[in-house]
């Protein structure tokens, strides 16, 4: 009998509608609820046949685990049945696809959208690792997205590959080794760590337009997975140094090597720490009210520093406050903190100025001792190229950046440094670093700033179009 329903699976209390996608193990298909609601879900029909024999009643253990999870960047597990056949995980339904269509059309994404994501993919990661779940298959395509407008990351398929080997009866790799750690291919040894490397690869998809081993053939993508180089980063597009640092750590082929769970978390690039939540708010407040003191009591760069931090919570603060009176009400309040922060900037700044003639002496007197030391010379003058840097409008990062480099060397030069020589450069350090610290904190105003001003434009969707079509 043909019809619209013909060829669907029949499933007590839903009506099936269309099919909208398969993966590795099932057919998932858009329904609705029978009931008044009439509720939309998705429905994922597993074959009984495709898992291991022992495996059927330890699923059905697990997925009642499941039922019980629920969190915002996690696919919610609603319900399941199962007749002689199938087993079907009702579940939330999520209508803008999946991550991979998301990269795809967009060939790749902006550093600060693929970041948002990241956070997003993290705080369920850690969720599941709190208790005890790894994913063992994640990939592009096992991440959804809730909608196109707004979208938010839901983790699919998960706590389910445990039951799976990746390996069949005939020795076939069901998974893409694409995103497979290599260890998990090569030595079919493997742990939790797995999804390390895959959201390595994840984010260097996003970030690149393809996977580290992207391959023409089986065999050249078998030599990527098998070598033991080093993954290397293309040069483009540009990224801050603590991406390319995470993308480095989590693509280690060695997993004793790897970053670990608790370190990804906190990973500055990361920064779960400040991920809009439902604490963002109180947090910021909080650090206001310090703000505030320290200014009463006339310490204009605590004071500017406390604001700094508040702001680094105010914004992810109105990111996740949905109703529209009160982000008004948050943005007024950010407005006048930006402000306030922005005098007492004026303030520092010109007591730093002093510092900054002070601070020519020292450095007169250090190069006088350095004229015989290269790399001591060499340091000496990206630090003079950063105050350059700072003069110029609107390159605070680079200045940063230069700072930061010229630092590095002069922290290492210390520790082998004489006596007086070590006195001077040891001044020279905490002049650096303060002034390091300051520019961080003027370039956190300036975003603060322009977050609060473009929030109305519903910044990830935006930023998604206008960067990709900049590209
Ligand atoms: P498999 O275990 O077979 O890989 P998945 O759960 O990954 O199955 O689903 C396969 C595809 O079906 C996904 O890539 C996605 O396109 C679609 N899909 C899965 N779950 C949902 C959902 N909750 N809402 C919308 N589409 C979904
Ligand atoms: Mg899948």
């Amino acid at each position: 009998m043909a019809g619209p329903g013909w060829g669907l699976p029949r499933l007590d209390g839903f009506i099936l509608t269309e099919r909208l996608g398969s993966g590795t193990y099932a057919t998932v298909y858009k329904a609705y609820a029978k009931k008044d609601t009439r509720e939309v879900v998705a429905i994922k029909c597993v074959a009984k046949k495709s898992l291991n024999k022992a495996s059927v009643e330890n699923l059905l253990t697990e997925i009642e685990i499941l039922k019980g999870i629920r969190h915002p960047h996690i696919v919610q597990l609603k319900d399941f049945q199962w007749d002689s056949d199938n087993i079907y995980l009702i579940m939330e339904f999520c209508a803008g696809g999946d991550l991979s269509r998301f990269i795809h059309t967009r060939r790749i994404l902006p550093e600060k959208v693929a970041r948002v994501f990241m956070q997003q993919l993290a705080s369920a990661l850690k969720f599941l690792h709190e208790r005890n779940i790894s994913h063992l298959d994640l990939k592009p395509q096992n991440i959804l997205l809730s909608s196109l407008e707004k979208p938010h990351l839901k983790l699919a398929d998960f706590g389910f590959a445990q039951h799976m080997s990746p390996w069949d009866e005939k020795h076939v790799l069901r998974g893409s080794p694409l995103y497979m750690a290599p260890e998990m291919v090569c030595r079919r040894q493997y742990d939790a760590r797995v999804d390390l490397w895959s959201v390595g690869v994840i984010l260097y998809e996003a970030l690149f337009g393809k996977p580290p081993f992207a391959s023409r053939s089986f065999s050249e993508l078998e030599e990527k997975i098998r070598s033991n180089r080093v993954i290397e980063l293309p040069l483009r597009p540009q990224l801050s140094l603590d991406c390319r640092d995470l993308l480095q750590r989590l693509l280690e082929r060695d997993p004793s090597r790897r970053i670990s769970f608790q370190d990804f978390f906190a990973h500055p690039w990361v920064d779960l720490e400040h991920m809009p939540n439902g604490e963002s708010l109180a947090r910021a407040t909080a650090l206001v009210v310090e703000a505030v003191k320290k200014d009463q009591e006339g310490d204009a760069a605590a004071a500017l520093s406390l604001y700094c931090k508040a702001l680094d919570f105010f914004v992810p603060a109105l990111h996740y406050e949905v109703d529209a009176q009160r982000k008004e009400a948050i943005k007024a309040k950010v407005g006048q903190y930006v402000s306030r922060a922005e005098e007492l900037k004026a303030i520092v700044s010109s007591s730093n100025q002093a510092l900054l003639r002070q601070d020519t002496s020292v450095q007169g007197l250090l190069r006088e001792m350095a004229r015989d030391k290269p790399r001591l010379l060499a340091a000496l003058e990206v630090a003079s190229a950063a105050m350059a840097k700072e003069e110029e409008a609107g390159k605070e990062q680079d200045a940063l950046d230069l700072y930061q480099h010229s630092l590095g060397e002069l922290l290492l030069l210390l520790a082998e440094a004489p006596g007086r020589r070590r006195e001077l450069l040891h001044t020279e350090v905490q002049n650096l670093l303060a002034r390091a610290e300051y520019l961080k904190e003027q370039i956190k105003i300036r975003e603060s700033h322009w977050e609060a001003e473009t929030l109305d434009k519903e910044v990830l969707s935006e930023s998604v179009r206008s960067s990709c079509t900049l590209q």
